[in-house]
């Protein structure tokens, strides 16, 4: 096919002196170059209809959107989706300023679509602008889910533990803080479980660092298998743990607690210097009605755990906050 060349933009007058072909010479201008742009630009009225789209050219980042043009986006797009998006019209229209949004869309949300971008959902930022003297916007998209991966990514590295999977230390006192004040502080229950790897040192010593680190990592996932959705579950130093447990008493925490135990006490690992078995020593306490923060918690789930490895380790002591545990035992 052949294109007309394209008119040198800078030197040519304004599209009121020019005569009705370079108009049209014109336009076809702006409308290439607008075509060629790899981010889709849509032009959508209050009302939600989509009055034009331009450029989005990257199948490798979008669907074609050409086919919407003429609908209505209540007409295209499930409804928490156009409602959120005409919305976000209003707002930019109302305001007359700069609106920016990210959301998750994906190919089989749209009607009519051909599919011919990327397969999944993708994560875009919408930016929203009003155009001067019209009911309408333009909605400039950009495909950031490689941007939004990214950020997942970092988020996880700094709240996990690389080796165990489990919460780190600080993310995880956070989450506990999170499920203290949100919800837990007056009418919910809340249990705090700690734990250690018993004789852990020998461990070390005897199988050497690495397979250490092995037996950490297995119980990391053998203990997170064995939560609830809501827990945290957190590794508050080397070979300690800490888990919280919302809408759960002492009593119930105990139950769980020994769970966890007798899944560890049954692992076996095989290394070079033979078979290895853990056990683990465990705390568990409730929050109690005098509980301001979850030090309180922590600190009596510590002291039990403390109990626990003085009566001989690879068992679960509880400190329910009513009754003291024999202190004599606790404290050296
Ligand atoms: P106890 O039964 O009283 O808990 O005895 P323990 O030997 O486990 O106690 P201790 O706390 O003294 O020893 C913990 C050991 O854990 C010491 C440290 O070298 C080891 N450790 C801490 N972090 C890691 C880690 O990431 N990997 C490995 N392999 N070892 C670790
Ligand atoms: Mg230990
Ligand atoms: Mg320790």
């Amino acid at each position: 096919m052949n294109t007309p060349p394209l008119p040198p933009a800078p030197s040519t007058p304004p599209a009121s002196r020019l005569g009705e072909a370079d108009a049209a010479a014109q336009l076809a201008y702006l409308r290439a170059i607008l075509g060629s742009l790899p981010d889709p630009i849509m032009v959508i009225g209050r009302d939600g209809r989509y009055l034009d789209v331009l450029g989005g050219a990257d199948r490798g980042n979008y669907d074609a959107a050409a086919p919407l043009v003429g609908l209505h986006m209540q007409d295209v797009l499930p409804e928490e989706k156009w409602r959120f998006f005409l919305d976000v019209v209003h707002r930019a229209l109302d305001k007359g300023c700069l609106q920016t949004v990210e959301y998750r869309l994906s190919a089989d949300e749209v009607e009519p679509t051909d599919n011919d971008g990327p397969s999944g959902a993708q994560w875009f930022q919408g930016r929203v602008y009003p155009i001067a003297g019209r009911d309408a916007v333009v909605w400039l998209v950009v495909n950031i889910s490689a941007q939004k991966a990214l950020e997942e990514r970092l988020k996880r590295l700094s709240e996990v533990d690389d080796l165990t999977g489990a919460l780190n230390r600080r993310c995880f006192l956070e989450r506990l803080e999170a499920l203290f004040g949100a919800h837990y502080r007056r009418s919910r229950s809340l249990a705090v479980i700690v734990f250690d790897v018993d004789h852990f040192k020998s461990i070390n010593d005897i199988h050497g660092h690495a397979q250490g680190d092995r037996v950490l990592k297995r119980l990391g996932e053998v203990v997170a298998a064995g939560l609830r959705a809501d827990d945290v579950f957190g590794r508050t130093g080397g070979e300690e743990f800490a888990i919280g447990c919302p809408a759960t008493d002492a009593q119930e925490a105990e139950i769980l607690a020994e769970r966890l135990r007798a899944a560890v006490e049954n692992l076996v690992f095989q290394t070079p210097s033979g078979e290895l078995h853990v056990t683990v020593s465990l705390g568990a306490t409730q929050l109690g009605p005098d509980d301001k923060d979850v030090d309180g918690p922590l600190h009596r789930a510590d002291q039990a755990l403390y109990l626990a490895k003085r009566r001989g380790r690879n068992q679960t002591c509880v400190w329910a906050g009513d009754e003291e545990p024999d202190i004599d035992l606790v404290v050296d």
